[in-house]
This record gives C-alpha cells, sequence and structure tokens, in this order.
C-alpha cells in the first residue's frame, strides 16, 4: 500500500502527463469507464445494495445517471467549448501599443474526490466529480467512503480497466481505501492536491475547507453539504390543491429514506383552515409510508438522535403516529409555529432522514422572516398561484439570496443532470457559491484560465489558433463566433 505521499506524487507525475492528451482521447477513456462500469453488470448492483441497503431499482437508476454524466463530459470534450476561448487581437497603434491576448481555461491540477455515502455511484468513485475532473485533465485521488468500499472498489478496477485500455498515465486515478479522517486530511493538506470535491456532512465539508485554508498554500475545495431546500406553502395554492401537493411531498420527503440533500426538511406556511387540512393530509400520507433501513448504521442513529432533539424542543409537535426512536427510519412530520421556531435555531438544522418541519406562521411577514432567517440552501421552492405571487411580489426576488436553484410549484428531489442546473448555493449549502456540484458547468470547478500574450500561432494551443481548427465558438474582440481570426 502507497503512502499518501507516493499517492500524491504519482498524481501530479500523472497530470503533467495527462495535460498532452487531447480531448478525443480523454472523451473515448471517459465512454470506456461508462462501458466497463456497465460490463460488471448485476453484481455491481448487489454489492451495492448489500453495503448501503438501497433498492436495486434505485442503484439500476443511480448506474444510468453515473454512465450517462460520463458521456455527457465526453461530449462536452468532443464540442470544445468548454475551454471558453477568448481572443483580443493586437492593436499596434493604439498608444501604448495593445498586444495581442488569449486565454483559455487550464486544468488546474491533481484533484481529490471524496466518494459520498448517500451517492454510491453518481458521487463516489466515478461520480460527477471525478468525471467532470478526469474530463478537463485533471488527475483524480478518490477517497472511497467507508459505507461502500467493496463497491467502490469495483468502480475502480472499471477505471483502471480503461485507463490500460486507452494508454492513459497509470495514476491518472488512484483509489484510495483507508478509513480515518487522518487519510483524508493527509490528502487534501498535501501540497501536490491542486482541489478538492466532497459530498457529506456539514462538519467533514468544513473540515476539509479548514484543512485546505491552513496549508502552506490554500487551495479550493467544493463541498456540498446538507441543506433543508425550504418551501414556502402559499394561501391560494394550498385552498386549490392542498391534498395533491400533501400526496407530493410525502413521497418527496421519504424518497430515498428522505437521504438526498434536496430532501424539503422545513415547511413554512401562514395558519389557515388549508394549512391545518394540509398538515392532516400530509402526516396521513406519511403514516402510509412503510420505515426502511437507512445507509449505514451512524446515518440512522443520527437520524434518531437528530429527529427525537427537534421533537423535544419547546413548542414542537409529532404530526406523525409513530416514535421515530422504535425502529428503523419512521417518516416524521414534525410542527411548530413562526415564533418559537425564530427563537431556537437549534429547529432550522438539517435532520438528515424522512423528516419535515410545518413551521405555521401567524402572517406572510412572519412567513418571509422564518424564510429569509435560513442560511445558504441548495434549493428552496415557493407553491403559489399567480394570486399569491401579485398578493407578494417581494417573494420571487428574495429567493434567490437563499438558494441556488428555485422552484416554482414542485418539489426539490429528483436533480436533472443538464447545461443549465445549478446545484449549489451560498455557505453553509457549499463551500463555494460560485459553481454547481451537477450539469456539464460542474466542470468549471476544476479550470483555471491561463493567458497567451505575443504567442506566435503555430506555438498556440488548438483552442486559440488563427485558424480555429476544432471549430469551437470564441469570443473575438468581444463577438462570440466560430469565425477565424
Ligand atoms: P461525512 O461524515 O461527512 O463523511 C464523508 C466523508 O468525509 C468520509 O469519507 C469521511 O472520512 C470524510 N470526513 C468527514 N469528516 C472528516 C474530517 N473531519 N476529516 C477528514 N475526513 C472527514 O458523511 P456521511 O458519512 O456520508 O454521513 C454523515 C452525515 O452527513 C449524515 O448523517 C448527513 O447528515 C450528512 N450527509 C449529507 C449529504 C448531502 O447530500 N449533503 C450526503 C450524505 C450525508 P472517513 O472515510 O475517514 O470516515
Amino acid at each position: 500500500m502507497s503512502t499518501i505521499s507516493q499517492i500524491t506524487k504519482n498524481a501530479a507525475a500523472a497530470f503533467e502527463e495527462y495535460i498532452l492528451v487531447s480531448n478525443g482521447a480523454r472523451a473515448a477513456f471517459l465512454e470506456s469507464i461508462a462501458d466497463n462500469i456497465e460490463a460488471l453488470g448485476d453484481a455491481l448492483l448487489e454489492q451495492a445494495n448489500k453495503e448501503t441497503n438501497l433498492p436495486i431499482p434505485r442503484l439500476q437508476g443511480e448506474r444510468g445517471r453515473t454512465c450517462y454524466q460520463l458521456r455527457m463530459f465526453a461530449a462536452m470534450l468532443q464540442k470544445g467549448d468548454y475551454v471558453e476561448a477568448c481572443i483580443d487581437t493586437a492593436i499596434p497603434e493604439k498608444v501604448p501599443a495593445k498586444p495581442d491576448i488569449r486565454s483559455m481555461h487550464f486544468p488546474i491540477g491533481p484533484v481529490v474526490v471524496f466518494g459520498a455515502s448517500n451517492f454510491p455511484f453518481a458521487y463516489s468513485t466515478a461520480g460527477g466529480d471525478t468525471a467532470s475532473a478526469l474530463a478537463v485533465g485533471c488527475s483524480v485521488i478518490v477517497k472511497a467512503h467507508p459505507a461502500h468500499l467493496a463497491t467502490s472498489t469495483l468502480v475502480a478496477t472499471a477505471i483502471q480497466k480503461a485507463i490500460v485500455g486507452h494508454r492513459m498515465p497509470t495514476h491518472v486515478f488512484q483509489h484510495v481505501t483507508a478509513t480515518d479522517f487522518e487519510a483524508g486530511k493527509a490528502l487534501v493538506q498535501d501540497e501536490q492536491i491542486a482541489a478538492v470535491g466532497f459530498t457529506g456532512s456539514r462538519n467533514g465539508g468544513r473540515a476539509l475547507l479548514d484543512y485546505a485554508n491552513s496549508r502552506q498554500h490554500p487551495i479550493p475545495v467544493f463541498s456540498e453539504m446538507g441543506s433543508v431546500n425550504p418551501v414556502l406553502l402559499l394561501e391560494d395554492s394550498l385552498q386549490k390543491e392542498g391534498a395533491s401537493i400533501a400526496k407530493n411531498y410525502a413521497g418527496s420527503i421519504t424518497l430515498g429514506v428522505g437521504q438526498f440533500c434536496t430532501n424539503p426538511g422545513i415547511l413554512i406556511g401562514v395558519k389557515s383552515d388549508a394549512l391545518s387540512n394540509f398538515a392532516t393530509q400530509l402526516a396521513t400520507e406519511m403514516n402510509a409510508v412503510s420505515p426502511a433501513p437507512m445507509l449505514h448504521a451512524g446515518i440512522q442513529k443520527a437520524y434518531h438522535e437528530n429527529s427525537r432533539i427537534a421533537l423535544a424542543q419547546v413548542g414542537t409537535i409529532n404530526l406523525t403516529e409513530k416514535n421515530p426512536e422504535v425502529a428503523t427510519a419512521y417518516p416524521v412530520l414534525a410542527t411548530v409555529d413562526g415564533k418559537a421556531f425564530l427563537s431556537n435555531p437549534l429547529l432550522a438544522d438539517e435532520v438528515f432522514g424522512p423528516y419535515s418541519i410545518l413551521i405555521q406562521c401567524d402572517s406572510i411577514t412572519e412567513l418571509q422572516a422564518v424564510w429569509v432567517s435560513l442560511k445558504g440552501q441548495i434549493s428552496t421552492t415557493i407553491m403559489g398561484t399567480d394570486k399569491d405571487f401579485e398578493q407578494n411580489p417581494s417573494i420571487l426576488q428574495k429567493a434567490f439570496l437563499l438558494a441556488g436553484r428555485v422552484l416554482l410549484n414542485g418539489v426539490p428531489t429528483g436533480v436533472e443532470v443538464c447545461d443549465s442546473m445549478v446545484h449549489g448555493g451560498p455557505y453553509p449549502a457549499t463551500t463555494d457559491s460560485r459553481f454547481t456540484a451537477v450539469g456539464v458547468r460542474a466542470a468549471k470547478r476544476w479550470l483555471r484560465p491561463v493567458a497567451y500574450q505575443n504567442w506566435s500561432n503555430h506555438l498556440l494551443p488548438a483552442a486559440l489558433k488563427n485558424e480555429n481548427p476544432l471549430n469551437i465558438f470564441r469570443t473575438i474582440n468581444g463577438n462570440l463566433t466560430k469565425e477565424k481570426v
């Protein structure tokens, strides 16, 4: 077993080789990883099921998403525009003379990725962080999540097979299975490492940021941490659609035993008959959902403990029937009034699992006060009709102060993987609100801009050459075009 410093040295050496590999070759490499994962067949799904308790159909879907992401980043490479080439041609007659300056994105360097417990495929070994980093030319070290080490090792073999098949640098991907914080800390603090990707708890994500900031040369850490994804339930909407909203939200709160960072953990409404009916309907729907085991014993214990603490707070009532401490993860719908919520910051904390708390406010002013009291979020949702929005025009404008993604009339669970997706948000949802962890733009986390000044055309990289051999969109003297210079 190599030491951490040997692993990071290998990653740095592999990076220097890998930056010379063409976009087309990197795309073929990513596609081959996807093929190799699929070729692992049912054995991979069965192993993941054994380690995570996630049902096979969910794992099948997640494997599909993982392979889709790998192929999506391969397609991004084939298009080539992601380097955002920008060219300002020289103006010799200007005083002082303006030189020829061209810029594009360059890979940041060796990246450490921490696997997520709740996404054994899509946000672990060959998940979105790894796929996007390998796509843009970074070498990757994956710190496997201890809850699914064997699954992670199987996926690592699929990547290693693609490395051999495509003659990539041997250490462009390395898999670390040590299960202690010291290994993770040493990786983040090693001076060879240029960036970190993480999905998990707030404590974990923050710890990695602090390790990185205490290095001699600090580096960016892209931690995607917990979120309560607050939902505003406006009155006209509840009056018209209360029953169907309750049904949809029972499904969303309990989806995957509530183990999603987009789980709607806080619902906020103004006291009315419609809100009372909604609360009863939602509790009834949640009572009908069978309890299920969670990802691992630690998460299950934390769910019981955290929901027990929340329910013990002054003014908090359990609207669901089951005692969450009795057996596996029973869904819990708690409720509290707006004033009690505002005076107790603990109630705003995430309870990871099939839990949500309904805040019942005295007025729309109090509803907004509760909403904006919440810290940075991955998403926020507003259930409202045009009448609701006419009556409360400031609500739509305020939403982006809080969150990276704002949904109107939907549920926050189910994150589409596409060009326009934003899965990020202000701290503490993430450690860098300028980026997304899902979708094509997730690749930007692993890039830095570099400028070429006064370079002869034959020395420039293909993306910046006058003749535009890659036929990509470039900004030339302020205009986006595929033209030659
Ligand atoms: P976690 O405790 O944050 O651990 C995730 C990874 O980070 C593990 O590999 C762990 O290392 C590493 N890590 C955590 N703290 C560290 C530290 N101080 N120093 C070095 N490495 C550290 O997440 P988890 O095990 O998946 O679940 C725990 C809780 O996280 C859940 O109850 C839930 O609240 C939250 N969670 C949130 C999300 C989300 O979507 N944002 C997803 C999953 C979980 P080791 O391998 O050494 O243990």
